[in-house]
């Protein structure tokens, strides 16, 4: 029996931070390993030309978050691992679901309201029409599960609801798409611990990966824990969760103890916090400067990976315009 497909993507719009190690790397790093399904992993290149970086940004932070996608544990023998512009089935099934697509549909999608709210200058087209690319990157390769969050599932609806479409007006080919929700911690910002670690918020409100232990120590100084809300404070209890994934369980739960005492050293909570998340990413930097080093080494992967990929997606593809009446 074939194992389920399993599909997931980041773009490419700067350094992996912990929120996004925890929040999803690092359950595709375990969804891979267990070796029950059958994975693709792509940077969302195309989607991030939704945003606002430079062309030249855009194409450094590519190959970076190539270098540190598999310096996280991504193994290409394991996961098709590729750069969606680098096939070209993405854009073509992107148009083929634009055509069947209601726009109030794509107006009722709540992130298109909070993405419009925080670039005002910059509200194109494809930050309405992103879903309908994400309909297409799941389907085209018949995807059936998709590791997400919770505030991802109504985009996952419309890519069902669009499938539905489809086989609707050209004789049913696409299947239902289930979400693998699985329970992933929500990191919040060092300075502003009631928001969600975002890149956005800028570089004090995140480590990154790559970060070196004196610039972790540094940010962690500054993080915000119990000035105003005692022990309770969502600073504190972000650094305790923290801890919990980076560091031995007997130092938590020192720390946690502590905290219930009263008698916790905030100092000594980042201090050892600093260290757990440095030791933690030592082999991730080393490998992640290998990568880096060696850019026609990183090319070639993503070149092979961009293949595998093709030889799915072309197959879909000649499926889709048979169905449609199309060349
Ligand atoms: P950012 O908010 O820094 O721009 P993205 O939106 O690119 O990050 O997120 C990429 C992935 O990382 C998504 O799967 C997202 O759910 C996850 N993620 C991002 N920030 C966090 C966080 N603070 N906690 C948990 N998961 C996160």
């Amino acid at each position: 029996m074939s194992k389920p497909v399993i599909i997931s993507g980041i773009q490419p719009t700067g350094n992996l931070h912990i929120g996004n190690y925890l929040g999803a790397v690092k359950n595709w790093v375990e969804l891979q390993n267990s070796g029950k399904y059958e994975m693709y992993i792509f940077i969302a290149d195309l989607h991030s030309l939704t945003g606002t970086q430079t062309a030249e940004e855009r194409g450094k932070q590519i190959k970076i978050t190539a270098a540190e996608l598999l310096a996280a544990g991504i193994d290409p023998k394991k996961t098709t691992f590729f750069v969606q512009s680098e096939v070209d089935g993405h854009t073509e099934l992107n148009w083929v679901f634009n055509t069947v697509t209601h726009v109030a549909e794509l107006e009722r999608m709540t992130q298109f309201k909070d993405k419009s709210a925080h670039q005002e200058k910059n509200i194109n087209a494809g930050l309405l029409t992103y879903p309908i690319l994400q309909a297409a990157d799941i389907l085209l390769y018949k995807g059936e599960m998709v590791p997400i969050g919770q505030d991802q599932i109504q985009h996952l609806e419309l890519t069902n609801d669009i499938g539905r479409w489809f086989n609707n007006r050209y004789g049913v080919f696409f299947s239902e798409v289930k979400p693998l929700l699985t329970k992933i911690p929500k990191v919040m910002s060092l300075l502003e611990p009631t928001k969600k670690m975002s890149k956005s918020l800028g570089q004090g409100h995140v480590v990154e990966l790559a970060d070196e232990s004196e610039v972790i120590e540094a940010k962690l100084k500054k993080a915000v824990t119990a000035t105003e809300g005692g022990a309770d404070a969502p600073g504190v209890q972000n650094l305790l969760l923290l801890l919990k994934e980076f560091s031995d369980a007997k130092v938590h739960t020192k720390f946690t103890e502590d905290e219930k005492n009263g008698t916790i050293r905030y100092g000594d909570l980042k201090t050892a916090l600093a260290e757990a998340i440095s030791k933690a990413f030592t082999d991730f930097r080393k490998k992640r400067a290998e990568y880096l080093t060696d850019e026609k080494k990183l090319q070639k992967v993503l070149d092979q990976g961009a293949k595998s990929a093709k030889k799915v997606a072309d197959q879909t593809m000649a499926e889709v315009r048979r169905l449609v009446g199309i060349k």
